[in-house]
Formats: C-alpha cells, sequence, structure tokens
C-alpha cells in the first residue's frame, strides 16, 4: 500500500503496573489506506479500544513502530504529538467526552483555540451548523440530548478538518434511533471531507458499510477482509 494514512508495524502494548500489567495488543501490523473506512469488530476486553487510542497517539506502544499521516508517532514528544493530532486526527468516544462547563460552541471551538486560530469561533460555529446544531450553540452538555451531545462531540472531532477520523462505539450510549442518525452523519461528513474513517463497532450491519473490517481477538488481528480480497485476486 502506498502512503497509508495509518501504518502500524509489529506494534506490542501493555498496560497496568505491577503484577497487574497486561499485554494487550500483540504483533499488530495493519496499514489503513487513506479514505478508506475501516470497522474494527472483536470481542469484549480483545483490544478495540486499546488499538484505536494506540493509533490516534493516546496510547503508546511498547514496541513497534507507529506511523499516522506520514509521521512516526511513536517516538514524538508529547507536547509535538498533541499538536500533530490536533490537526490530523479527530477522535469520538462513546461517552461523548464534552466538558460540562463550556457550551456546545465552546466545546467545538477548544481544537482551533489549541492550534492558535484566530477564527476558531466562527470556525466552531459552522462546523456546529454542518451537524444540525445551529440553534444549541449556547447550551451546556447537561442541556442535550445523548444524540446532540454525540452530535457535538462529532463537530469537535471534524472542525479542524483532520485527515483522519477515530470512533470508539460512537452510539453505544444511544437509543438506536439516535444511534443509526449519528452514524449516517460519521459516514456523511467522513464522505464529504475524503477522511480515513477507522470504527470500533459490535454492529456487524455497521461493519459490513465499511470498506474493511477487522476483527480482534485476545489483543491479535483474527481475520482482515482486506487480506482476503487480496488472496481472492491472486487466486490462492
Ligand atoms: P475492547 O475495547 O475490545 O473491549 P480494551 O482495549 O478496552 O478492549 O481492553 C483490552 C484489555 O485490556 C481488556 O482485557 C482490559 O481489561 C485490559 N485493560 C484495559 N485497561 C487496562 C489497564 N489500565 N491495566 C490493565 N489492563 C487493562
Ligand atoms: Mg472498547
Amino acid at each position: 500500500m502506498s502512503d497509508p494514512a495509518i501504518s502500524l508495524e509489529n506494534v506490542n502494548l501493555s498496560l497496568g503496573s505491577g503484577e497487574a500489567r497486561t499485554h494487550i495488543l500483540k504483533d499488530i501490523c495493519l496499514d489503513v489506506a487513506k479514505g478508506e473506512t475501516l470497522a474494527l469488530l472483536g470481542p469484549s476486553g480483545s483490544g478495540k479500544s486499546t488499538l484505536l487510542m494506540t493509533m490516534a497517539g493516546l496510547e503508546a506502544a511498547d514496541s513497534g513502530t507507529v506511523h499516522v499521516a506520514g509521521r512516526r508517532i511513536d517516538t514524538t514528544g508529547e507536547d509535538e504529538l498533541a499538536r500533530f493530532r490536533g490537526g490530523h486526527i479527530g477522535v469520538v468516544f462513546q461517552a461523548f467526552h464534552l466538558i460540562q462547563t463550556l457550551t456546545a460552541l465552546e466545546n467545538v471551538a477548544i481544537p482551533l483555540e489549541l492550534a492558535g486560530a484566530p477564527d476558531a469561533f466562527p470556525r466552531a460555529s459552522r462546523m456546529l451548523a454542518q451537524v444540525g446544531l445551529a440553534a444549541r450553540e449556547k447550551h451546556y452538555p447537561s442541556q442535550m440530548s445523548g444524540g446532540e451531545q454525540q452530535r457535538v462531540a462529532l463537530a469537535r472531532a471534524l472542525v479542524a478538518n483532520p485527515s483522519i477520523l477515530v470512533a470508539d462505539e460512537p452510539t453505544g450510549n444511544l437509543d438506536q434511533g439516535v444511534g443509526a442518525e449519528i452514524m449516517e452523519l460519521i459516514f456523511a461528513l467522513n464522505r464529504a471531507k475524503g477522511a480515513t474513517l477507522v470504527l470500533v463497532t459490535h454492529d456487524e450491519a455497521l461493519a459490513r458499510r465499511c470498506h474493511r473490517i477487522v476483527r480482534l481477538r485476545n489483543g491479535r488481528i483474527e481475520s482482515d477482509s482486506a487480506a482476503v480480497a487480496e488472496r481472492e485476486n491472486v487466486g490462492v
């Protein structure tokens, strides 16, 4: 694959300390192409969230290499990594993770303000309108429904035009109908921006809407639909 959006080579990662230290990710090799949508499936505890956070530079591998948008991030210092993340990677979590003391608009403006953008608020305002929340700018998270909060979180993730969006069970805390709306929005905005999407989900039907499905089991890649397609193409 030429110039992938994300490239992990032989990544191993352990979490916890002392007796509780656990080897979570085991020899992960994975390239995600630019513009690809990839669904990450696997049983609870198989390492999906940890793998996603490693791709986003929010967990550090013990060994192996991690490249994102052409940049090696596993050896990048924390301040520079934070800056890099802000401009290249958007993250959406199951539990929204909005700052409760800030309005919707302020939450969305954060990544731009951190990047020193002079037009943070007008841009945040336009992004909120794109997720259908123009009327909610001054609302605090506690004054919004779960679906609205996730829209704000999505706007925050995309406001800096990252080339990569990672989403960890973004509909896990939402009713089915609201979750489906959020997923439509994620797919539509991702397509409009030509971004790469890595989506952790339990939903097989949702996963099938992605270009590619990777299954994790016990910290290892158990199957990868791209590898299967490649074998079929060469007639093995
Ligand atoms: P998934 O998202 O697939 O449910 P996770 O990546 O959250 O899986 O977790 C993978 C494994 O790592 C689980 O077995 C979990 O218990 C373990 N784990 C997560 N965080 C820690 C930690 N801080 N210390 C030790 N083990 C952890
Ligand atoms: Mg998880």
